[in-house]
């Protein structure tokens, strides 16, 4: 079947084509510029955003695909997590396309579909598998053994988000936002070694996370070099930052894995597209005899495919429909790949 996904969880207005793990078409129209002078996402701004660019994605989708609407077997739609406005405009448009096109809306989770969209790059996913989802909002280690029925939480960010601590840290040191891409840049420069941040949480049993520590250490830093006029390296703070950050995912992920006896680790969400991360746990992977899967960077972030790949595997699943009555739920569960 033919599924169409449609994302705006956030500031992208994404809408992709798939056929199971067959990715035709991709179209992504980001607000992100119209954000960036207020250092984040202003959610009014974005769901305006949303509403101007979507039916216009939807063209470009299906053109891009060589397919028409009507070609179209079922709509699978972002309902949750995300917010409140921007999510109502993509499940408005989605459940629209159902009513007018006579076919089927599944309303799936945001955070699934990010681990799902690595379907479409590396093939089906092997069961079970750990995932490593780390995102602007988000950083979590699940235990998937199906996506469509079976995600467990194995562990959560206590605080802030790894790409949220990105955002944050960059501000610290004057770089632009969304911060994950200068700071990877500003890293390259840098040793990692000058500079050792806390690590937190380290070797605490658990596979929880903890990121505003880690930020409150960098502002200091920064400060104290203010105040006794000593010169500031952007480039040794960032990749010292950067440092903590990785070693911590990609020890905890590793960890995760072997305490589980699973083999295969897949990394996504917009940090996973960081090319110190993908480097790191290449190389504990390797060590770890563990298979890493990393989608490309242009699928890490938010887009429509892993929308339509998580709607294609809820389908293949045969699970029932979402009723055109689908509520958006700005903080569903990932524990639910389908939304009620
Ligand atoms: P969520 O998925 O939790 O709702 P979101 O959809 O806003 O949040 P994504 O689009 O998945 O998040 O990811 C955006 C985040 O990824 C931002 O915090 C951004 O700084 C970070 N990011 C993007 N590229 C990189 C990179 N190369 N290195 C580190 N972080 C990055
Ligand atoms: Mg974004
Ligand atoms: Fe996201």
């Amino acid at each position: 079947p033919l599924i169409m996904g449609i994302e705006s969880s956030c500031d992208e207005t994404g809408v992709g084509l798939v056929r199971g793990c067959e990715l035709l078409s991709d179209e992504v129209a980001s607000s992100v510029e119209a954000h960036a002078r207020f250092g984040g996402v202003v959610p009014e701004v974005a769901s305006r955003a949303h509403l101007e660019a979507m039916t216009p994605t939807v063209r470009r989708a299906l053109d891009r695909a060589g397919v028409k609407l009507s070609d179209v077997d079922a709509i699978a739609v972002t309902a949750g997590p995300g917010l409140a406005g921007a999510l109502l405009v993509g499940v408005s448009a989605a459940k629209a396309y159902a009513l007018a096109l006579d076919k089927p809306l599944y309303g799936v989770n945001h955070l699934v579909g990010h681990v799902a969209v690595d379907q479409l790059e590396h093939g089906p996913l092997p069961k079970p598998a750990v995932a490593l989802l780390v995102s602007g909002g988000h950083t979590s280690l699940l235990l998937v053994r199906d996506l469509a029925t079976d995600v467990q939480a194995l562990g959560d960010t206590v605080d802030d988000a790894a790409g949220e601590a990105y955002d944050k840290v960059a501000r610290l040191l004057d770089l632009p936002y969304p911060g994950g891409p200068p700071i990877d840049r500003a890293a390259r420069e840098g040793d990692p070694e000058a500079i050792r941040f806390p690590r937190g949480k380290w070797g605490d049993g658990s596979y929880d996370f903890s990121f505003s520590g880690l930020k409150t250490a960098v502002a200091r830093w920064v400060e104290d070099a203010e105040r006794r006029g000593l010169p500031l390296s952007v480039s040794d703070i960032a990749a010292g930052f950067q440092e903590s950050v990785v070693d911590v995912l990609t020890r905890k992920a590793v960890d995760a894995c072997l305490d589980h006896g699973v083999r295969h680790l897949v990394i996504s969400g917009g940090v996973a597209a960081n090319s110190r991360l993908r480097a790191l746990a290449e190389e504990r992977c390797a060590a770890a005899g563990i298979e890493l899967r990393v989608p490309r960077p242009r699928l890490c972030t938010d887009n429509g495919a892993m929308i339509a790949a998580l709607g294609a595997e809820v389908v293949a699943a045969g699970l029932p429909p979402s009723s055109l009555n689908l509520a958006t739920d700005t903080s569903l569960p990932v524990t639910s790949p389908l939304a009620v």
